[in-house]
């Protein structure tokens, strides 16, 4: 395995950026650029100088293979912050041998190394991007391990029955037939195990990725000042002037813990404007998208409809002004003046509980879900295959066992390997 390094810290200024050196070289590159010799996990301060000056004095934390995070001897070096001093650094440990780890390499490392099992690097993933309190805590139960145990005692009760009917089939004089009820219980029983984690799947996807809110409606609506009073801040322009949201604004808002996206959407309206038929257009595709709709509906104007979307709750504006329309609504507000926008919140967060109101330890990602519905899937192909002989049984067994495996990382390939850890972020 080669020794690989990067920057393991954010780019920008702060008080310190650190940098981590992983592999055999790890040590000699460290004690080459430095003129000392380390112990395990003695911090030490030290001048990093190239053949020419120095170039910063840091600290160094030296690991030893394997009490390290990747399984390999690690070096950590923290420099100071900023741009220059750890890129210099970097340089020259390049120039030492080692080469830029890919994204998620050190994960990557320590997985294959058998640091950690898939479900906690991906959890460690999660921690990382985690926006809210919810959001850490289910990163946090899967990196305890809450999810990696579940999968392993499925798959460990279905080794044990693959083992049994293996041995019923080699030795039938001595190990006799499989009951073929017994077979069958087994396996439904994994498959609702399997359902009820499938069930945490959109929660899951929710705390990743954020619930997506789209406020739209005609311009003027007042979309854009909803926007602004859920934020508390000025983050849309608001004017009087139709038309002025041309595209579209994506906004980040913690819901008592949910990752909500709020996208603010050019008005729906017919428009000669190029730019903002753009918009328009996209306001559309954001529609389909959303997880949810907020259809805006000035109650100060006469002229209004609604554009009868599906998935849509239907907020009246501008509730201050004297009410011109009778269009039925869900809530009428006035973000102007901050009236019933609890109870908008209210409804948001209703309507995120009718879909993540789950209240398991877990929430899966989309490749864990992807792998426990494939693993079902074999296994309800092993329910059909009870009809024939033994035989037939483990071959759609032995399938479920490798997917499942596959979720922890037991029977992993370089290329899943790869595809994973590619979306992890670099110098993890
Ligand atoms: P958008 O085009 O849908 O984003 O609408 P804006 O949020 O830009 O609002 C259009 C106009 O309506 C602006 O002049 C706002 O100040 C006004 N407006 C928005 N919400 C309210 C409200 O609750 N009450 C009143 N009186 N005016 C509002």
């Amino acid at each position: 395995m080669s020794t690989i390094v990067a920057i393991i810290t954010a780019p920008g200024e702060a008080a310190i950026a650190a940098l981590r050196i992983s592999g055999s070289q790890a040590w000699q590159i460290a004690e080459k650029i430095t003129g000392k010799n380390f112990t395990e996990k003695q911090v030490q301060l030290a001048w990093i100088k190239n053949e020419k000056e120095k170039l910063d004095q840091v600290l160094v934390i030296p690991f030893k293979k394997p009490r390290s995070f990747t399984g390999e001897d690690v070096i950590e070096i923290h420099s100071h912050g900023g741009f220059s001093c750890v890129n210099k650094i970097l340089e020259l440990v390049l120039e030492q041998g080692a080469r830029l780890a890919k994204a998620g390499e050190f994960s990557a490392q320590a997985v294959l190394n058998g640091k950690m099992n898939l479900t906690k690097a991906e959890a460690i993933n999660d921690l990382i991007f985690a926006k809210t309190d919810l959001a850490r805590k289910n990163a946090l139960n899967i990196y305890q391990g809450k999810l990696g145990h579940a999968i392993k005692n499925i798959r460990e009760q279905l080794l044990n029955l693959l083992g049994e009917i293996t041995a019923s089939i080699d030795f039938p004089d001595e190990v006799g037939n499989y009951d073929v009820e017994k077979f069958k219980l087994y396996i439904s029983t994994a498959i609702t195990e399997i359902e009820k984690i499938l069930e945490t799947e959109k929660e899951g996807e929710i705390l990743r990725n954020g619930y997506k809110v789209a406020l739209v409606g005609k311009p003027n609506a007042g979309k854009s000042t909803l926007l602004n009073a859920l934020l508390k801040k000025d983050r849309a322009i608001v004017t009087d002037i139709a038309g002025t949201t041309r595209d579209t604004i994506e906004e980040f808002y913690n819901l008592d813990g949910f990752p909500v996206i709020l996208i603010d959407t050019a008005g729906l309206r017919t428009s000669t404007d190029r730019i903002e038929q753009i918009g328009i257009e996209k306001t559309k595709s954001i529609i389909q998208e959303a997880d949810l709709i907020i259809e805006l509906i000035d109650l100060s104007v006469t002229s209004n409809e609604t554009h009868n979307l599906a998935n849509a709750v239907i907020i009246g504006t501008k509730s201050d002004l004297t009410l011109q329309t009778k269009i039925k609504t869900d809530l009428n507000i006035s973000a102007k003046n901050h009236a019933n926008i609890d109870k908008l919140k209210e409804i948001l967060k209703t309507k995120i509980n009718e879909i993540a109101g789950n209240h398991a330890n877990v929430k899966i990602n989309h490749r864990q879900a992807d792998l426990l519905r494939q693993s079902k899937g074999s296994l309800e192909k092993c329910l059909i295959a009870s009809s024939l002989s033994e035989d037939f049984w483990t071959i759609d067994l032995r399938q479920a066992i490798q997917e499942l495996g596959e979720i922890t990382g037991e029977t992993l390939t370089e290329e899943i390997l790869d595809n994973i850890f590619s979306r992890f972020c670099i110098g993890k």
